[in-house]
């Protein structure tokens, strides 16, 4: 280190998570309207991320960060070519800028960023980052517990960690640790060392919930092994499972103090990949069909809590547009129910058809596979207009500002509330109906098109989950998807594999 007072930390990151099966492609458009900036700007866009984290730790333990370049853009289709060499270059030059000025560097990272001809961008900046620096600074990243890590990442890393929350809730406290662990290699306190073991292994997304099932004895075991000596992180990556490239799967990454310590990380990496091996059974989702899920629905009492029903094919969280009607086309196709049956729609031409009627006006609107008629197709129906809101909104997941432009609020056969929406909105809390002038805890049901992160804002409000057997690019039933490009063998889609590496 040089002969400074307060070690100085650089941070760069981008944050995208692909879904191979969304029809189209991303520019950086997309990136501008959730969040991109450089230099000091990236902590006025960070409130609640791990940057605000690494900044909090920064803060007490007297190190200086110098933030280059962040951007995050959701979940969606293939990026084009330019979005990684727009944020590449950026953060290439940043590191050349104030090479020989810094002592650390920390990558906050999503993990599942590709574009049209790169599946592995992080492992290339990483690479790219490392060959600048030479192989002494340390630099440690964090990761989204959907990433998809790659032998390239591994390379180029000191140390690598992830949430231990799905739905995630702990952004900051992953930053928190990661600043946690360049402060204590600049003092001089820890040496850190990464293991990596990668699986041969993908799971749906509904599995990964951290407060039931299988992943929550996953975490309790990366929680006791941080306790041990010698060890300095421990996390389990379980890819979001609708990235069609080469490499994809499970991993345990494990963080170890020195080189004297990583035969024990490997040993407790190969411990815990097998332990998720063996349950990997009960990973695999189970469907409500339709049908079934809506004559629940229809039997949910006046002043009971609402049915909340998921429709996680068509999740824009997970990077789909949000345009499937088929859950409105089963629905108007039966006796109707009391209401209010609420729910979502990605469509702008419908959107603005409805401004352009006004409020109180009814109209006959056709939607539904406005942005993937591979995956679903058109209803019409006859809408009443209830409201038109031209504002963002205050997400709590995502946390911070989400402007999905016009929505219009309709009334469709007296009892369904429908939100239909110029840009997709993800529906992972109850905001994007409370800021629509909706109220989930006083509708008979309610839908929410997510596979998972839902729970942590609807389970306490709803009177029963359930899942619908649904199609679409983010179906949870991953041998129905149509897979190119993973490397082979990998469960479930080859049943009989020996060994899980
Ligand atoms: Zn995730």
């Amino acid at each position: 280190m040089a002969d400074r007072r307060r070690p100085r930390v650089l941070v760069a990151g981008m944050q995208y998570e692909l879904n191979s099966f969304v029809a189209g492609t991303a520019g950086l458009e997309r990136f501008r309207q959730f969040r991109m900036a450089e230099g000091d700007a990236v902590f006025a866009v960070a409130k609640g991320e791990e940057v605000d984290g690494a900044l909090r730790v920064a803060r007490t333990r007297g190190v200086e960060l110098v933030p280059v370049f962040l951007a995050f853009g959701g979940a969606g289709p293939v990026l084009e070519d330019g979005v990684y060499d727009h944020f590449r270059d950026r953060i290439l030059a940043g590191v050349r800028a104030h090479r020989g000025a810094i002592d650390a560097i920390y990558l906050p990272l999503h993990g599942a960023m590709a574009t049209v001809s790169e599946p592995d961008t992080e492992g290339d900046l990483i690479t790219r980052i490392r060959a600048i620096v030479g192989p002494d600074l340390p630099i440690a990243a964090s990761f989204d517990m959907h990433c998809n890590f790659t032998a390239g990442m591994e390379r180029g890393l000191d140390a690598a960690l992830g949430f231990k929350t799905c739905p995630h809730v702990d952004y900051v406290e992953t930053g928190m640790r990661s600043l946690e662990i360049l402060a204590d290699t600049l003092a001089g306190t820890i040496r850190p060392r990464l293991v990596h073991r990668k699986l041969r292994m993908m799971t749906p997304a509904e599995g990964h919930d951290t407060n039931t099932g299988p992943m929550r004895d996953v975490i309790a075991q990366l929680r006791d092994l941080e306790t041990r000596p010698g060890i300095v992180a421990a996390t389990v990556i379980a890819p979001q499972p609708w990235m069609d490239v080469p490499e994809t799967g499970w991993s345990i990454l494990v963080v170890v103090d020195g080189d004297a310590n990583v035969e024990l990380g490997r040993r407790e990496a190969d411990r815990i990949a097998r332990l998720c091996w063996d349950m990997r059974e009960r990973f695999l989702v189970r469907r409500t069909p339709l049908a079934e899920a809506l004559d629940i629905a229809a039997a949910n009492p006046e002043g009971a809590k609402p049915v909340v029903m998921t429709d996680a094919a068509d999740a824009p969280s997970a990077g789909s547009y949000g345009d499937s009607a088929v859950v409105l086309e089963a629905l108007l196709a039966r006796p109707r129910m009391r209401g209010p049956f609420l729910m979502t729609m990605t469509d702008p031409a419908a959107a603005r058809a409805c401004e352009a009627a006004g409020i109180g006006a009814t109209l006959r609107l056709r939607f539904g596979g406005a942005f993937q008629p591979a995956f679903f197709k058109p209803v019409d129906v006859e809408a009443t207009v209830r409201d038109l809101i031209r504002a963002p909104y205050e997400s709590q997941l995502p946390p911070g500002t989400i402007d999905p432009g016009l929505r219009a609020v309709v009334e469709i056969a007296g009892f369904v509330r429908m939100v239909i929406a110029e840009r997709q909105m993800a529906t992972l809390d109850l905001r994007p109906y409370e800021s629509s002038g909706l109220d989930p805890r006083r509708a008979q049901a309610v839908l929410v098109k997510s596979a998972g992160q839902f729970r942590g804002f609807y389970t306490a409000i709803a009177a029963r989950i359930l899942e619908l057997d649904t199609p679409g690019p983010v179906n949870g039933i991953l041998t129905q998807l149509p897979f190119r490009h993973l490397t082979r063998p990998l469960w479930p889609f080859d049943a009989d594999l020996a060994a899980p590496w």
